[in-house]
């Protein structure tokens, strides 16, 4: 007897389901993956299993029979969110292609403001030609918010490049040529010493505005700031006005409490925000596909579930 339709679930109207359905079939051709909106109600109440990319979660209600879901994005905490979802085991996806692309765009933001370029880019519009003292990357400490996949990945590329890297995680950890902080008290103590802070850290309930006005405070004067990774971890109203204090020299933020940024939004047109459109770390369909496959795969030889996200822990 041939196995189930896999639905593959994306946030509505997402114009990249059939790019997805089409890298899917391909890394598994002996599934028959399906986008959800062409499944009919018998297919939908026999599906186990399902993929998705930060779908509608009431379209996940409506497979009765689902026991475990593979997500195509890292991070699933709109997945957590709905209370439903505590009877699936949720899959993230883990590639190491998606923690190099994000080590490449911190090594390239971080780059950017190491070298002033936002400073640089004010004195253009002043006509004002006056070059500015050079700093070592030895001499910039760069703080990475978060030491998992992603975080990792990135302190290794910064140490090659030069930087000294510190690093905060919710459990202390040891990475080679890294500072290592955890905790509350860790995170005082690291902010005091960052130049560049970068956050990769999952959006839960601990993260969740966690980059308040006194955490801000504790960045040295003249410290600039990189959101790689879900807007509502910092309080706006808190960066805004640290910004306009002149204390923070620059932020990038690719992520926001609303997506896309609603052109009413202060972070389109202050001097000292880079707006970068959700793209620091894309999915690669390609790489992505195969890791889902692989695990596929696996359960239907073995019966084994790939780990899942601590509900809990929130990540
Ligand atoms: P991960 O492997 O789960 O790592 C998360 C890290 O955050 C771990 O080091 C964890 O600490 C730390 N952490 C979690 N809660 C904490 C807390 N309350 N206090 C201190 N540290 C805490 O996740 P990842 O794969 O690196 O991904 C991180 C996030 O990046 C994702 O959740 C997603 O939101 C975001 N992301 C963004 C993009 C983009 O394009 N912008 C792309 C992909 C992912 P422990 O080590 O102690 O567990």
């Amino acid at each position: 007897m041939s196995n189930a339709p896999i639905p593959f679930l994306a946030a509505n109207e997402s114009p990249e389901a059939a790019e997805w359905v089409g890298a899917l079939r391909a890394a598994m051709p002996d599934e028959r993956i399906v986008t959800f909106k062409d499944l009919n109600e018998e297919a939908r109440s026999e599906a186990r299993l399902a993929i998705v990319a930060n779908p509608d979660p009431a379209d996940l209600r409506r497979l009765p029979r689902l026991c475990w879901v593979h997500s195509v994005w890292a991070g699933v905490e709109r997945l957590l969110a709905d209370p439903e979802n505590s009877r699936l085991h949720i899959v993230r996806l883990l590639d190491p292609q998606l923690a190099a692309t994000m080590a490449e765009a911190v090594l390239a933001w971080s780059l950017f403001l190491h070298r002033e370029m936002p400073a640089y880019a004010r004195q253009q519009a002043q006509q004002l030609w006056q070059p500015r003292p050079y700093i070592r990357p030895q001499q910039r400490t760069l703080g990475l918010l978060g030491l998992g996949a992603l975080g990792s990945a990135s302190a290794e590329r910064l140490l090659a490049a030069g930087f000294k890297v510190c690093g905060w995680s919710r459990q202390q950890r040891f990475l080679p040529g890294v500072e290592c902080f955890a905790g509350d008290a860790g995170l005082a103590g690291m902010l005091a010493r960052t130049d560049i802070l970068i956050c990769l850290l999952p959006l839960t309930l601990e993260t969740r505005g966690l980059l308040s006005a006194d955490r801000l405070a504790r960045l040295p004067t003249g410290a600039s700031l990189i959101n790689f990774a879900r807007g509502p971890i910092i309080v706006d109203e808190d960066l805004r006005a640290v910004l306009d204090s002149g204390r923070l020299e620059h932020v990038v933020l690719d992520v926001f409490a609303r997506e896309p940024l609603p052109t009413d939004q202060w972070q389109w047109r202050h001097p000292r925000v880079t707006v970068l459109p959700h793209c620091s770390a894309q999915t690669d369909r390609e790489t992505a596909s195969r890791i889902v496959a692989d695990n596929i795969r696996r359960y239907r030889d073995t019966g084994e579930l790939p780990a899942s996200v601590d509900a809990v822990r929130g990540y």
